[in-house]
């Protein structure tokens, strides 16, 4: 039962030698509270007060020796049904979240997953005395490209800007879809040098070649405002990093765009 592929049934007796069954119970659902095995205890023990110590630690179900086979049989197949609906139910909870924190076009973070995401990672910029740099990167005149080719193609270009950014991500750093064609860069580094390079590699990423659809060849630059945050100089206040990140992005814009500048 200390094993990550554990059976999700248990038949288990009270007396045992060493262990009890009520331990055994106690110690099988501390294991995983959230997703616990389903144990039918049988045992010899038959008074009201055994059945309510054995239910409330931990035990689903109890029958008393000598038992029915087909009772016991049924009790099981319960067991089963049970099994099988915590299934269903964890799968569905494992998408719903995947849903609600993850952009439906783009597949990467949505709004409130990333800053979500921003909180955690002052922490472990403190934790590793670090920097992290915010970037508010913006695809340059995308009306253009949906006026131009309709929006089911400036859907597929918004897909294969997301790709070439991520490509020029590091691993820890994070990536979320602010906004219409607006992405929030979460960069943690030890020096806001390596950051200005970090962003500068995504301008270069999307506009180093133009995106293929079809018969099409779309050339595409993005913009980015970043701005820092640093644990010993900074307050820790998102929305005025954000704002300063957007002050930075609307300069990078009147600049020219395909740039990266930083505030
Ligand atoms: P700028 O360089 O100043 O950022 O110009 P822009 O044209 O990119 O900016 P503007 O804010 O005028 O237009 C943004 C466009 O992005 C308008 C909107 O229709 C488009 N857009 C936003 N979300 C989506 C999307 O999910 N799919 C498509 N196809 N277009 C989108
Ligand atoms: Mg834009
Ligand atoms: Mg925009």
């Amino acid at each position: 039962m200390q094993q990550d592929d554990a059976p999700q049934l248990l038949l288990l007796d009270w007396e045992m030698p060493k262990m009890n069954g009520i331990e055994v119970c106690e110690r099988v659902i501390a294991k995983d509270p959230e997703n616990p095995a389903y144990i039918v205890l049988l045992t010899s023990r038959t008074s009201s007060d055994d059945i309510v110590e054995g239910l409330s630690k931990g035990a689903s179900d109890y029958l008393s020796k000598p038992f029915d086979s087909a009772e016991l049989k049924v009790r099981l197949q319960v067991g089963k049904r049970m099994i099988e609906m915590q299934k269903k139910l964890n799968t569905t909870l494992q998408n719903l979240t995947e849903l609600a924190s993850h952009d439906a076009l783009t597949g990467i973070l949505n709004r409130r997953a990333i800053m979500a995401a921003l909180p955690k990672e002052f922490k472990r910029i403190e934790r590793q005395e670090q920097v992290l740099c915010i970037g508010m990167c913006d695809i340059d005149h995308f009306k253009q490209v949906n006026d131009s080719y309709g929006h089911l193609i400036g859907d597929e270009v918004l897909k294969e800007v997301t790709q070439r950014m991520k490509d020029a991500l590091r691993d820890h750093d994070l990536l979320g879809r602010y906004g219409g064609e607006e992405f929030l860069v979460i960069t943690p580094v030890d020096n806001t040098k390596s950051a200005i390079i970090a962003y500068q590699r995504i301008c270069q990423a999307v506009s180093a070649q133009p995106i293929e659809i079809d018969e099409l060849s779309i050339s595409i630059t993005v913009s980015c405002g970043v701005t820092s945050y640093s644990p010993k100089n900074d307050q820790q206040d998102i929305t005025k990093l954000i704002a300063r990140a957007d002050d930075a992005l609307y300069q990078a814009k009147d600049a020219g765009r395909n740039r990266v500048v930083f505030k």
